[in-house]
């Protein structure tokens, strides 16, 4: 197969994209003012660097956005380079699971949070899931 590479503008809104927009921040503070010093981001010590983590609970948090991760309900392949996105998005959502699989060998538990789910009054909602998860798996070391 023939992979073309993006055309400048679709790299440089893709990038925009990635690179933590307010959504993710607000909810990245959301977790922080819920869980204080429990909380850690960007956990590049575990496989797939985890967007957040409670050691003490052994649960660690992706944030994947519809577009990188392929959400079911949103993603859409772009017109141009098809194949060339098709192509990336299948290899992070494969590396997605192993990731995942990886994690979970290691007795992690492993919450998935979709950026669409954080729209509207989202934040407050998957703070109060992520809370009842930890409520759930007290330490036991
Ligand atoms: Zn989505």
């Amino acid at each position: 197969m023939t992979q073309r590479p993006p055309s400048p503008a679709t790299t440089a809104a893709m990038r925009k994209c990635r690179s933590g927009n307010a959504t993710e921040l607000s909810f990245r503070a959301a977790l922080a003012g819920a869980l204080g010093p429990r909380v850690r981001f960007e956990a590049a010590d575990l496989p797939g660097t985890p967007d957040a983590v409670c050691d003490d609970a052994r649960v660690c948090l992706f944030l994947h956005g519809c577009f990188w991760h392929g959400c079911p309900v949103h993603y859409r392949p772009p017109r141009r380079n098809a194949a060339y996105w098709r192509d990336k998005v299948e290899r992070n959502r494969a590396r997605d699971q192993e990731v995942v699989r990886e994690l979970g060998a290691r007795g992690w538990t492993v919450l998935v949070v979709w950026e669409h789910e954080l729209r509207g009054k989202g934040v407050g909602r998957v703070v109060a899931w992520v809370r009842s998860v930890l409520a759930g798996n007290p330490h036991r070391g």
